[in-house]
């Protein structure tokens, strides 16, 4: 089946069949120590941040990935929705964030290995077509607890990662105010939150099941 892509980069929410046009998209690294660990990394004192472009996004459900000869990692992360306007320096209100999703910020593992060796940017093994794999996100009055939320990767029916952002060594309210002393926020902003321990490979073809554990909730598809 081709491959209907949007005219502008966008997002779906969960109830709602109108897109959101997607703005910024803000990655967090080594926010889950397991994590930070399993790759020798050692934990930072302020969350690491970088960015991927909109033209990463992609649904979970299908769509284009460049590099499709490549073997990927995945990093399953829970993905917030900014839904208004945080100034600079302004401490981020709770309605700041509008909805909650899951996705695979997708990385190229080899190549962010040798920039990170020459000490260059990460852009070329982050930021490529589908490297923001995203669920529709689900409305923020849903969790119970942001603090709480517990999800789960699978790759071709075998679980490979399990998280839970109680575990998260800065917290998503810690995360969005280290954002805003760099940036304003917009409503259709996106901010990856990290990803816990168990990445690994993945490569076109494979399948994709990203779970929100307590709310009962999956979505899948081919990567
Ligand atoms: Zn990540």
């Amino acid at each position: 089946m081709p491959t209907q892509s949007p005219t502008v980069p966008s997002v779906t929410i969960l109830g709602s069949d109108k897109p959101v046009r997607a703005g910024s998209i803000y990655c967090f690294g080594r926010t889950y120590a397991a994590h930070a660990a399993e790759l020798n990394n050692p934990m930072p004192a302020d969350p690491i941040i970088f960015l991927k472009s909109a033209g990463t996004l992609r649904p979970l459900a299908q769509g284009d990935l460049a590099f499709p000869e490549e073997t990927f990692h995945h990093e399953a992360e829970l993905t917030l929705l900014i839904g208004e306007t945080v100034g600079l320096n302004e401490s981020p209100p709770p309605g700041a964030i509008a909805a909650v999703g899951l996705g695979l910020d997708l990385t190229r593992r080899e190549v962010q290995q040798e920039l990170k060796e020459k000490g260059l940017p990460w852009t070329a093994a982050k930021s490529f077509a589908g490297a923001a794999i995203m669920t529709p996100f689900v409305p923020r009055d849903r969790f119970r607890d942001l603090g709480d939320i517990r999800f789960s990767c699978a790759v071709n029916g075998t679980q490979r990662q399990v998280g839970d952002s109680s575990q998260m060594f800065f917290s998503m309210p810690r995360l969005l105010n280290h954002l805003t002393r760099l940036v304003p926020l917009f409503p259709g902003d996106i901010v990856f939150t990290g990803t816990p321990s168990g990445v690994g490979p993945v490569k076109r073809g494979d399948h994709v099941r990203l779970a929100f554990t307590d709310l009962d909730l999956s979505f899948e598809g081919q990567l």
